[in-house]
């Protein structure tokens, strides 16, 4: 233990002082002055004459204190040697470091640099260029662990602006673990870079079932990458997001009667079908009287059909509950269904039924794998998540990065309670508060 030599000054912090200094031997002391010193000052490095005491050097953090770290000099040689100040630099460390985990935390929830030093002005006052220093520093040290057994895997896109240039992020997510394998910003989403993206993040030699979105061939890009060891899913969700935009805002009653029994193909949306069809017929008659006794009439009855749809939704989430999903055979009379009448229908649904046959292995080819996801709902959460929507024009590509590696390193618990508060790590500083 280091001795440390009370005095009225210092006395009330003893404990404190011990717990500071633990580390150190018997052979230091910490002096009623306030100088961390060797008792006996030892031999010289360069002569091994036994030094003599000489005063010290004072260390200054700004808000926080001083430390008075104890200097020795040589009468044989004339070197100056000055005591380690290890524990000097550990206490501001601590002290920093908890700062820097506040930081952290409110950039994952996505505050801005400029909000950040205006709270750090009640706290610990720091310019922006050091909070964003802080927090760059710190994400590059961070590691995010790896993923293993990858087999089921959700690829998304997002196309966030950073400043003026458009950016591209391409995220891989394992489905089992819900963790992120890889979420990489790009100047370009062309073919080449989509290939390279997966053959540094996945096994190309494993077998592979990989949900993406519909709006572009990656199926190419697949066969090229994975060969015969890819079964390529495309979401149902995303399908019926499709499905939905095909039909304009202001819905009738008998389109949106159509539109449900697209989206109950894949999921089972017989109730709402049932309210719709009641008032299939009503609507005829409505509309056959004139156009301002339907324009009341439809406001009334699409409101009562959104109450009524909201309503399972809220049952559905008090069970937690999801859409129940369709078997595969349900599913295929379900379109077949739809088909036969397919000349009844608009364009826009015609083109949407064609489509769908023409994808209808990579629609349901989860029904096919056990345990696969038919949806990229895992991925759309973690984008939601970890760079909103409408904050993506805001952030500067560097930005983009940082957030994406942040909500990784939440998701893998790096980002855990905290092991002690800044107050408490603040408190450390009390025998060295600059009284003067
Ligand atoms: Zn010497």
């Amino acid at each position: 233990m280091t001795e440390i030599q009370l005095s009225l000054i210092n006395f009330p912090h003893h404990e404190i002082l011990s717990t500071i200094l633990n580390g150190f031997s018997n052979d230091f002391e910490f002096t009623a002055d306030g100088v961390f010193r060797r008792i006996t000052p030892s031999l010289c490095p360069d002569c091994g004459f036994p030094m003599n005491h000489n005063g010290f050097n004072t260390y200054r953090k700004g808000h926080l204190g001083e430390a008075n770290i104890g200097r020795y000099l040589c009468g044989a040689c004339g070197k100056s040697v000055e005591e380690d100040r290890t524990f000097w630099n550990n206490l501001k460390t601590g002290f920093f470091d908890i700062l820097t985990e506040i930081c952290l935390r409110l950039r994952l929830n996505h505050a801005s640099y400029e909000l950040i030093e205006e709270i750090m002005n009640f706290i610990y006052p720091r310019d922006k260029d050091t909070i964003r220093n802080m927090i760059q520093s710190a994400i590059e040290r961070l590691k995010v662990p790896a993923v293993q057994n990858i087999q089921f895997v959700h690829y998304d896109e997002q196309h966030p602006k950073a400043g003026r240039n458009q950016k591209y992020r391409l995220t891989l997510m394992d489905s089992i673990s819900r963790q992120v394998i890889a979420d990489e910003l790009f100047d370009s989403k062309d073919a080449g870079t989509i290939e390279n993206f997966l053959r540094r993040n996945l096994d190309t030699h494993k077998p592979v079932f990989i949900v993406t979105d519909l709006y572009r061939g990656y199926s190419e890009i697949f066969n090229r990458v994975f060969g015969n060891e890819v079964t390529h899913q495309l979401c149902l969700l995303h399908l019926n997001k499709l499905i939905v935009n095909d039909f304009p805002r202001k819905t009738s009653i008998e389109q949106e009667f159509i539109k449900y029994r697209l989206l109950n193909i894949f999921y089972n949306r017989e109730l709402e079908i049932e309210f719709l069809s009641c008032l299939i017929d009503e609507e005829k008659t409505v509309l056959k009287k004139s156009r301002t006794e339907y324009k009341a009439w439809i406001k009334e009855a699409k409101r009562l059909f959104h109450e009524f749809v909201h309503n399972l939704e809220l049952k559905r989430r008090r069970e937690g509950q999801n859409l129940k999903m369709r078997t595969y055979y349900e599913a295929l009379n379900n379109s077949r269904d739809l088909f036969s009448e397919i000349d009844s229908f608009e364009v826009a649904v015609r083109k949407r039924l064609m489509k769908i046959e023409e994808l209808w292995p990579k629609l349901t080819a989860f029904y096919l794998v056990d345990n696969a996801p038919a949806t990229n709902n895992a991925l759309e959460n973690y984008y939601s998540t970890s760079l909103k929507t409408h904050r993506k024009k805001q952030l500067e590509a560097t930005g983009i990065e940082d957030q994406m590696k942040l909500s990784a390193l939440k998701r893998s618990g790096i980002l855990a309670r905290p092991r002690r508060s800044l107050l408490e790590a603040f408190f450390m500083f009390i025998p060295f508060l600059d009284t003067g």
